[in-house]
């Protein structure tokens, strides 16, 4: 059987040949295996050397500091270790006071900070649930209303997962740092789609992850700025690897992986963006032939590789059946009984009906225009014939 064409790059990514070859190199006897903590040999120091490496290569993509980086297993513990880190640090603060501490975040982040954020709620933190516009982003004035005297954090995606659309990070993050709140933002969709520059942006936590730019699943990072110094909690102990906050054996293979892809992703950053911007303009040309087609989120602030459409008339799920030579996906969080619609799409004011006609396209560095080509007569023939049995 043939494979269907693989267009949920925004799930995951497969890791570039260069990146596993690289990985092969740190496992076995005949390779650098050793122990990166390990003092007392050159196992361990070429082991450490190559972890040093790559801490460097994935801080050049962000343009921090080495030493400004730690290791996690993904986004979504880098988002646990900052949230829940940063609430730790000023606990003290708030019990002496009798006060709770306040973070603002918005209804469409991923579930990464949704559920870290809904944890802290029931522990008697309090939160702010931004609404982002209708284009899916969260203004800088919005974020300015919701603070109060003891907010401490503002935790802000640049790149939503589901649409695609661009936050304003920037000007965010410039209104926060004059105001001292601490500003964490989760740039996994981001890294490697466009510059990401934590000085221009003046973020203080940024969340990656290997995965999302052809490096391997299962390692990622979390941004900790150094000046102004950002106090982040440990929430895994155990030796204190990583500057004490983030214990546990360093995963040479998978880090070196991580700083292969990063530095890959970096070099081709513009090259690919049009690459991939060449295929969205395809994509949509062909499907505009179709009648009741809405592509979700902003149109200008976006990525290109992320294009979420609701096809009026037209169950998304449904659809997917037609569409099984085709990767892609619902944004539903499907539970055995029930599909609910996507909460990013109910969170930009679509109908439960509307979030139920749509899917999510994401296309990336090995899509060809064939494969575009295949998907859009695909989409059609699909739409149509779903159209006609109503
Ligand atoms: C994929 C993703 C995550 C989770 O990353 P993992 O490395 O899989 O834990 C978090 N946030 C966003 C925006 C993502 O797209």
């Amino acid at each position: 059987m043939k494979k269907p064409v693989y267009l949920d790059f925004a799930a995951t990514t497969p890791v570039d040949p260069l990146v596993a070859e690289e990985m092969m190199n740190f496992l076995t006897a005949d390779g650098v295996f050793g122990n990166p903590a390990s003092r007392s040999h050159g196992f361990g120091w070429q082991a450490e050397a190559a972890v040093e490496r790559a801490r460097r290569q994935v801080a050049n993509l962000i343009h921090a500091d080495p030493r400004e980086i730690v290791w996690t297993s993904g986004a979504t513990e880098s988002d646990n270790l900052a949230i829940k880190g940063v609430i730790e640090s000023c606990r003290e603060r708030f019990a002496e006071s009798g006060g709770q501490a306040h973070i603002v975040t918005s209804v469409i982040e991923h579930k990464a900070v949704v559920d870290t954020c809904r944890y802290l709620e029931r522990q008697g933190v309090e939160v702010t649930w931004l609404k982002p516009a209708e284009d899916g982003r969260t203004a800088p004035e919005q974020v300015k209303k919701a603070l109060r005297d003891n907010t401490v954090l503002v935790s802000l995606m640049q790149v939503n997962n589901e649409l695609g659309c661009v936050n304003d990070i920037a000007a965010t993050g410039a209104m926060l740092r004059e105001r001292g709140v601490v500003f964490h933002v989760d740039a996994a969709q981001a890294a490697g789609k466009l510059e990401v520059n934590v000085e221009q942006l003046n973020v203080d936590l940024l969340s990656l992850s290997a995965h999302k730019v052809y490096g391997p699943k299962g390692i990622g990072a979390l941004y900790v700025r150094r000046a102004p110094d950002v106090r982040v909690v440990s929430q895994i102990h155990g030796g204190g690897h990583e500057r004490g906050m983030r214990s546990g054996t360093l995963p040479t293979h998978q880090i070196v992986g991580m700083g292969k892809a990063f530095e890959i992703a970096g070099r081709h950053l513009d090259g690919e963006r049009e690459h991939i911007e060449g295929l969205r303009a395809q994509l949509l040309d062909h499907l505009a032939g179709l009648r009741g087609v809405m592509v979700n989120g902003s149109a200008s602030h976006r990525v290109p590789g992320i294009i979420n459409i609701s096809f009026q008339g037209v169950d998304a799920e449904s659809l997917m059946l037609g569409l099984r030579d085709l990767a892609v996906s619902s944004g539903s969080a499907c539970s055995s009984a029930t599909v609910e619609p996507s909460f990013v799409l109910r969170g930009i004011g679509l109908t439960d009906i509307q979030a139920r006609q749509a899917l999510r396209f994401s296309l990336g560095r090995y899509t060809t225009s064939d494969e575009v080509e295949f998907a859009a007569s695909r989409i059609i023939d699909s739409v149509t014939r779903l159209r006609a049995v109503r």
